[in-house]
């Protein structure tokens, strides 16, 4: 069913959420949008005025590595800057109170880990763009390293270990998604009561096919997202309302 209010629909959710023991978490932009990370994809989203740099480019190219570099450490006063909102706050504390295993991310920006999941528990589906890696070998990188020798040299540098390119650890256009990850995702979701869907239109494959797959599991399932998504009529409960304003009476409970 869908909310008819944002009472309600917080009521059924509180319902649900008493009601269930494993409860899996999967979000996307909008619930990062409060605390000031841009929806990409949105209209007039960043990156409808930029294109994305797709992975072979980037492999390719020096000039699209240091266009990479440039867009990255524009975006970081917005980054650095970002704290947890009322949704990563009410998520943080279903964990804490170990209703929560471990959250399924579209994410990039780490707040999730900032508002206290173990880093082992925050399962990301795109990356993570607040540090870098090795494309080659995978050694990690701080972003402060990789704008300093940045500067030195004028141009993105390459690892010290193998020489190859350094990205953001984050996955680009046309890279393959993380094996581990997405193993990981696909168990949490066949193996929870309780799946919320949180501020993703749900149209990215394969983040997409998660609902389904913890729907046809057994669980319940939840979407919360201001727009209506194209798997609202597989929900239990499909609330269209804010999610600082759905979720923030979940805070700290
Ligand atoms: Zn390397």
């Amino acid at each position: 069913m869908i909310a008819p209010d944002l009472r309600s629909g917080v009521e059924l959710l509180g319902d649900m959420i008493a009601a269930s023991s494993r409860i899996v978490p999967f979000t996307g932009a909008g619930i990062s949008t409060e605390s000031g990370i841009p929806d990409f994809r949105s209209p007039g989203g960043l990156w409808t005025r930029n294109r994305p740099i797709p992975f072979d480019e980037f492999l390719a190219s020096q000039d699209a590595r240091d266009e990479s570099w440039r867009r990255r450490f524009a975006m970081e006063p917005t980054f650095a800057a970002a704290k947890p909102g009322r949704g990563h706050r009410a998520l943080a504390s279903l964990y804490r109170a170990g209703k929560v295993p471990a959250i399924i991310t579209q994410n990039i920006d780490n707040l999730h880990q900032a508002s206290g999941f173990a880093s082992d528990h925050v399962i990301e589906l795109h990356g993570n763009t607040t540090y870098a890696r090795c494309i080659g070998c995978g050694q990690a990188y701080d972003l402060p390293w990789v704008k300093k020798r940045f500067d030195e040299q004028g141009a993105a540098p390459d690892c010290t270990l193998c020489d190859e390119p350094v990205k953001t650890a984050t996955i680009s256009f046309g890279q393959a998604m993380p094996e581990d990850a997405m193993q990981r995702a696909t168990e949490l979701a066949q193996h929870c009561d309780l799946f919320l869907a949180i501020g993703s239109s749900l149209v990215v494959w394969p983040a997409a096919g998660f609902p389904m797959m913890a729907k046809n599991c057994g669980a319940r399932l939840v979407i919360i997202n201001r727009e209506p998504t194209e798997q609202d009529e597989l929900a239990d409960l499909v609330i269209r309302y804010d999610i600082g304003e759905t979720l923030g009476p979940f805070v700290g409970n």
